[in-house]
């Protein structure tokens, strides 16, 4: 608790000081952390306040190896006080209640309020359950720390009630695990857990055999924004697993019940029983982000905000957004490499308008897609034109995301890249 306190009573003093409005940072997440370690590195000089719910800042990539134990929770979670300590940017931990663009206004959940000079907009997505009966009562999200610990939690109990299951049909529903959604995470997961959980099982006596790791799909191919051949890799390695994943593809989820899945496929509608059933599918924007009071136009049909060039919101050239609560022009993947680029570019042009020049338009580099598929396995596919599998796959994987770890600002690169320009050069010739 001293620590938010801190962080409230630092504000009065350098508020006034400067007698400068300040920037506000709504969201810690990819965007708005990397723009705060960003401005802090080029020393702006707007008091600036980055506001986050949570304590920490979770590398969300990385959150497979948290349920699967390879890497232990603290290094995918970083206290913002101690990413930000002497980043000259304060950091307070609240609940964003309401933003009043017009009176450039934000209400906290404390009862604190601010008006600011800039805003930028980092609030991220939540979880749609995409209409579907039951899904949010019935099955587990997988995308907070939290999440990831109950369902490390769930998985261990079903395997250790399965040991003890005299009963058949109880044993069977308690060794099936379903994943909704065949997209980037799902698919990553079900690869993770059909070595993980045999892994798990064989170590409590149990057969590997017994256990079934299901994936449903509504469309005909999962991963259906990614290349044919990352597809193509992702099928091989999923069937590769220590138990092979089941693909059901042009399966329809039409309700959720109490360890039961209701789909419907070839027209027909079946049940399927299992203890445990994730929710990996469906992301719409931030609910503060549909209360923001904007023109007609000013958002896409997923509700995210339209973005200017340099990522400053349709008639607001004060307020910047970025990452999964934004679109630009040409949209891009609600991925952190975007975010975090975006990220950058805000924190520029922030400082540019404070020095009263123009804001640059933002260039997003894709520079390739990194998917765990299994235990020690992985793809890196590389400005969509290389790709290394297996084990290479893995490790390439692994020290990317290590060399991108935040770090706290008095020692950040700032230069961060998705891929080091060695590995391109090593490995794509560019
Ligand atoms: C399991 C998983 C794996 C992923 N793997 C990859 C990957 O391998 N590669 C990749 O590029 N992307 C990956 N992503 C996607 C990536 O994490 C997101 O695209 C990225 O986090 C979006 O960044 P953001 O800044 O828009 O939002 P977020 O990073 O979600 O940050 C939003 C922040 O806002 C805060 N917040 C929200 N509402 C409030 C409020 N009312 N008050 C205060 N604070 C609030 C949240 O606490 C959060 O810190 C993955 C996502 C998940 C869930």
């Amino acid at each position: 608790m001293s620590n938010t306190l801190d962080g409230i009573s630092e504000i009065p003093q350098r508020l006034l000081a400067s007698e400068a409005l300040p920037t506000l940072i709504l969201g810690g997440g990819f965007t708005g952390l990397f723009t705060a370690l960003h401005l802090s590195r080029q020393h702006y000089t707007t008091p600036t306040i980055l506001i986050d719910r949570e304590w920490s800042f979770i590398f969300k990539p990385l959150l497979y190896e948290v349920l699967s134990g390879e890497m232990n929770m603290q290094f995918i979670c970083h206290r913002y006080d101690s990413l930000l300590h002497k980043s000259g940017i304060t950091f307070i931990r609240d609940e964003v209640q309401s933003i009043d663009l017009q009176q450039r206004q934000v209400r906290l959940a404390s009862g604190l309020h601010y008006t600011y000079s800039n805003l930028v907009l980092s609030l991220g997505g939540v979880v749609s359950y995409c209409g579907v009966k039951g899904a949010k009562e019935y099955t587990l999200p997988f995308s907070t720390i939290e999440d990831a610990i109950a369902l490390g939690k769930q998985l261990r109990d079903c395997l250790q009630r399965a040991t003890q299951s005299e009963e058949l049909h109880q044993k069977k529903k308690l060794l099936t695990f379903a994943i909704l959604g065949a997209g980037r995470t799902g698919v990553e997961l079900a690869a993770t857990l059909a070595d993980l959980l045999p892994d798990w099982y064989t170590s409590l006596g149990g057969e590997i055999a017994d256990i079934r790791v299901v994936i449903i799909q509504r469309g005909k191919e999962i991963l259906k924004s990614d290349s044919d051949r990352l597809r193509q890799t992702a099928e091989d390695a999923l069937q590769k697993r220590s138990v092979s994943v089941e693909v059901m593809l042009e399966t329809a989820v039409i309700q959720v019940r109490s360890n039961i899945i209701v789909i419907k496929r070839n027209d027909r509608i079946e049940e399927i029983n299992a203890a445990t059933i994730i929710w990996t599918t469906g992301i719409v924007t931030n609910p503060l982000i549909d209360t923001l009071s904007i023109p007609e136009g000013g958002r896409d049909q997923q509700g995210r905000l339209k973005l200017t060039d340099t990522l400053e919101l349709l008639d607001f050239p004060e307020v910047f957004a970025g990452g999964d609560c934004a679109v630009t022009e040409h949209p891009l993947p609600l991925t952190a490499q975007v975010a975090y680029q975006q990220g950058s570019t805000i924190a520029h042009n922030l400082q540019a308008l404070s020095e009263g020049h123009s804001p640059i338009d933002a260039e997003i580099k894709m520079r390739g897609t990194l998917m765990k598929l299994g235990l020690k396995e992985g793809v890196a596919e590389l400005s969509n034109h290389y790709e290394m599998k297996g084990h290479l796959g893995h490790l390439i994987r692994q020290a990317t995301y290590i060399e991108l770890l935040p770090t706290p600002a008095r020692n950040f690169k700032g230069t961060i890249e998705w891929i080091s320009d060695e590995l391109f050069q090593k490995y794509a010739g560019v």
